[in-house]
């Protein structure tokens, strides 16, 4: 008799057929695995001794494999053929065949070899690339980007695409995506985003710069505003944490266990309460998935693009929102004190300063998105060949001048500044995009589900939102393709004049109403 706890034993009326209650259980050792390295990658980042890194190198290496092996056993992988043949299915036993399915066309494509090779490779290219950065020096994480590039490329030859190469890398971390789509994305988004910034920059009402920037906060006092405004959203307490990590993130060990961090820098305090609210959307999203889909394969958000979406929405549409800033003033003045020197409108101006500048992590909402189409252009070309790693760093200078008019005067501030390549990872960044597009696009469905939003952002209600999140969005887990998702949550297919939309009600229409 099985001992495991009830509340994660397969579901009737979600998962009725006798075989994918067989794979649900069989599941559960992989499950049990993503859980436990899940916890030493949290671990890693927030609590483990500087020297124990190649250890758990090692150990997570070994685990990730030995998931890999159970997934790709043959009775496992008979198991769901054999599912996916069955008629009729609910929506969720065929999510869960088509998620299953997938990860094993991945893990079947990529040769061992491969995923060993970039493991070795890993710990290496991010001390390179830590020390690159630190010097300042592109060339001494070349080798390891020449090398990267060349796993990647034979990444996508082993999985397979249609079109262009690197089409099988963006598939990888949003089902479906294409060049093609990003191409129309970043064609509808870009220039509308460069009319919007250029009459931003002439009309003044959104700063360059906000001397808060330079003003210095307790830490102390800082992490009681964090969590007060946590508390305001409605993070969960008794399921989730919020920890300290050099770069900001979200993990999700369990429907039941879901953690962020954050980082104190000491000054210019928006940076801490921005990530916290950020990785709130993201951890919201693990927190809402239905708790029938608890420890199976549909247990998480559904792609790195819907997954920011929802930490964008947070961060920016709400957080953003002259009404937040007007909502959370007396929890700043209480905790920071220094705030009580400037009115709600000013704390407002200084949540939203636009400026065209060299670091993607710190880029506002008019021009983040040419951060990304700098990396999108360029990861297209290396993975197409059409570019070598060689000639990255001035194809990076070109780019930002050509789409920022500024060009990075080192590489620290230039090509070295995201961790991602020495990773590993190559097309990744296009989510960033899709992310800020598809919470655009959410506003508007949440906006038609919660009747007097704004009023009620002010009064620190929350509750409508989330629930209007979770039905759209949250409760399915992976159960839909992204895609398909985003049309049934909003009523329409993936649709980037709602981020135009957006932008210039924020930026153009809403300076006037404020000012009056
Ligand atoms: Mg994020």
């Amino acid at each position: 008799m099985s001992e495991s706890p009830r509340a994660v034993e397969p579901v009737p009326g979600y998962f009725q057929d006798e075989v994918v209650r067989e794979i649900i259980g069989r599941y559960r050792v992989i499950w049990a695995l993503n859980h436990a390295s899940s916890l030493m990658a949290w671990d890693t980042e927030t609590n483990m001794p500087r020297a124990a890194s190649s250890y758990r190198g090692l150990a997570a290496a070994e685990i990730a494999a030995l998931s890999r092996r159970l997934l790709l056993e043959p009775g496992f992988v008979e198991l769901v053929e054999k599912a996916a043949s069955r008629e009729e299915l609910t929506v969720y036993e065929r999510g869960l065949i088509r998620v299953l399915q997938r990860a094993i066309r991945i893990a079947r494509s990529i040769p061992e070899k491969i995923v060993w090779e970039m493991e070795r490779l890993r710990p290496e290219a991010l001390t390179a690339w830590r020390e690159a950065k630190a010097k300042s020096d592109f060339s001494i994480f070349k080798p390891y980007l020449e090398r990267i590039v060349e796993l990647n490329r034979q990444v996508a030859e082993h999985l397979g695409y249609e079109g262009h190469p690197y089409n099988a890398l963006l598939d990888l971390y949003e089902e479906g995506l294409t060049v093609d789509i990003m191409d129309r994305v970043f064609a509808s988004i870009l220039p509308h985003s460069r009319s919007v910034l250029d009459k931003v920059r002439s009309r003044g009402f959104y700063p360059e710069r906000h001397e808060l920037e330079e003003v210095s906060y307790d830490r102390a006092a800082m992490e009681r505003v964090n969590r007060r405004i946590l508390t305001a959203l409605g993070y969960p307490w008794d399921r989730a944490r919020l920890d300290v990590s050099a770069h900001p993130f979200t993990i999700a060990l369990s429907i039941d266990d879901v953690r962020i961090t954050t980082r104190y820098e000491g000054k210019d305090f928006r940076r801490t309460l921005m990530a916290v609210i950020h990785e709130f959307g993201h951890a919201l999203y693990e927190l809402q998935v239905d708790r029938n889909l608890a420890a199976t394969p549909l247990q998480s958000g559904v792609s790195s693009g819907v997954h920011e979406s929802q930490s964008r929405f947070w961060e920016n549409i709400i957080g953003r929102s002259p009404y937040f800033a007007r909502a959370i003033k007396g929890v700043l003045d209480e905790e920071l004190g220094f705030t009580s020197r400037y009115d709600w409108i000013d704390i407002y101006r200084y949540f939203t300063i636009v400026r065209p500048d060299y670091i993607r992590v710190d880029a506002d909402e008019v021009t983040y998105n040419f951060h990304i189409y700098v990396r999108y252009q360029l990861e297209k070309m290396l993975i197409g060949g059409e570019a070598k790693p060689g000639e990255a760093r001035d194809l990076w200078n070109s780019l930002m001048e050509e789409n920022l008019g500024i060009r990075p005067r080192n590489d620290s501030e230039g090509i070295l500044q995201d961790i991602h390549w020495a990773m590993g990872s190559i097309g990744y960044f296009p989510t960033y995009t899709l992310g800020n597009v598809i919470a655009a696009q959410v506003r508007r469905a949440v906006e038609a589900r919660v009747d007097n939003i704004w009023s009620r952002v002010e009064q620190l209600d929350f509750t409508p939102i989330r629930e209007a999140l979770r039905d759209l969005i949250h409760r399915w887990g992976a159960t839909y393709p992204p895609a398909e998702l985003v049309e049934k949550a909003t009523g329409e297919p993936l649709n980037p004049e709602y981020f135009n939309e957006y932008l210039s009600w924020k930026y153009l229409e809403l300076p006037t109403k404020l000012n009056s």
